[in-house]
């Protein structure tokens, strides 16, 4: 029996609630020998576990981030990213992986969106920033986005498109095109979003964190509030948006939460956002976009590992920051402008035009400079 064919049984067995010791257990008839059995169940195992050094997670992490910023552009501007990645770094400590080195990264677009990929990287795109009106909104919106990485959203969701058998290669990092597939992959997960299980967790764990830091949590639905009338004002029907029911009830959990878990910080500091950030929201029928299916990042990419069965593609039950709902594995590559598609009812937050420089903008913030920012806006330590 080949490995492959071990494995495929030892996940069959797992998934029929078999999963005794083999060597203790009974020979299934059909099973390889209890020996190797011991031996396949064990990969298995890992495999569930997905066993992913926190090394190759930043590396799987600094793959995606690449291909994001191939596709929106980062808007180069160290005043902008610096004071994104101090806020950022406030929230990250109040996280459960305060020592993993997170990177704030501003992309070069009018859609309002934010991605985050493995190993903390996140984005955040200049529409998002136009749209908010404080620091407490951008609070909100960063710590949703940090706990999809502490959480291992991704990841998990890696194992639950059925492309284990890559992460299941011992040598992945060490073979090139492999490795290309899984960090296709998982760009095509982290633009597609999440299931709603993963953002109604990361809206808990978001309200959580900005709480904990200080930040008033009304924060994050006062955002999402506000994009939610944005889309509804547009003439044209916006994707899935206009007569999506899931953002009121979104907004109705977040309130009830906050009430729920009694949480009373109320820092909102709208004049040091005013400061620091001076974009202004771009009105969604006024975004340049891309061909609704050119908009892809790495498009006919989520191909199987083995060959044998297609891969499903990226599936949403729930909502990501905007609320719509796009697969990005189903889009071509070649981006060709268009001007606006609001009319046209595609997805104009993620299919937003993207600037033309990709190169990542360096910050880097000492203890005292963070102290002293976190001080200055009463923050908590
Ligand atoms: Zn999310």
């Amino acid at each position: 029996m080949s490995r492959s064919t071990a494995l495929l049984v030892a996940m069959a067995v797992l998934a029929a609630g078999l999963c005794t010791p083999a060597a203790a257990g009974p020979q299934i008839p059909g099973l390889p020998k209890s020996r190797e059995l011991t031996e396949v169940v064990k990969r298995a195992n890992q495999l569930r576990d997905l066993v992913i050094t926190e090394d190759e997670e930043i590396k799987l992490g600094a793959g995606v981030s690449e291909r994001v910023r191939a596709r929106y552009g980062v808007v180069q501007n160290a005043a902008v990213h610096r004071y994104v990645t101090l806020v950022g770094t406030l929230l990250v400590k109040k996280s459960t992986r305060p020592n993993l080195p997170f990177r704030f990264i501003v992309l070069d677009t009018d859609g309002v969106n934010a991605f985050a990929a493995p190993g903390g990287y996140i984005h955040i795109t200049r529409g998002a920033l136009g749209l908010m009106a404080s620091e407490a909104e951008l609070a909100g919106v960063l710590a949703h986005e940090i706990s999809h990485v502490t959480e291992k959203h991704t990841l998990s969701a890696i194992q639950k498109n059925k492309l284990v058998q890559i992460g299941a290669e011992e040598s992945i990092t060490k073979n090139p095109e492999l490795w290309g597939r899984l960090v296709d992959v998982t760009s095509d997960l982290v633009m597609a979003g999440f299931g709603r299980g993963e953002e109604m967790e990361s809206d808990r764990d978001g309200l959580a964190m900005a709480d904990a830091a200080g930040y008033a949590p009304a924060g994050l639905g006062d955002f999402l509030e506000r994009l939610s009338e944005r889309n509804q004002k547009t003439s044209g029907k916006q994707g899935l948006f206009a007569s999506h029911p899931q953002m009121k009830e979104r907004l109705t959990t977040l309130d009830k939460e906050i009430n729920a878990r009694k949480y009373a910080s109320a820092v909102a500091l709208a004049d040091r956002y005013k400061a620091n950030i001076s974009y202004t929201a771009t009105p969604v029928a006024e975004i340049a976009t891309v061909e609704a299916g050119s908009a892809g990042l790495a498009g006919g990419t989520t191909k199987p590992a083995g060959g044998e069965k297609p891969a499903e593609a990226p599936k949403k039950k729930g909502f990501g920051l905007s609320g719509l709902i796009k697969p990005a594995g189903t889009e071509k590559k070649s981006a060709e402008v268009t001007g606006s598609a609001a009319s046209r009812g595609v997805d104009t937050e993620r299919n937003a035009k993207g600037g033309p420089v990709k190169t990542m903008v360096a910050v880097k913030v000492t203890p005292a400079e963070l102290d002293a920012f976190r001080k200055e806006g009463n923050l908590r330590s």
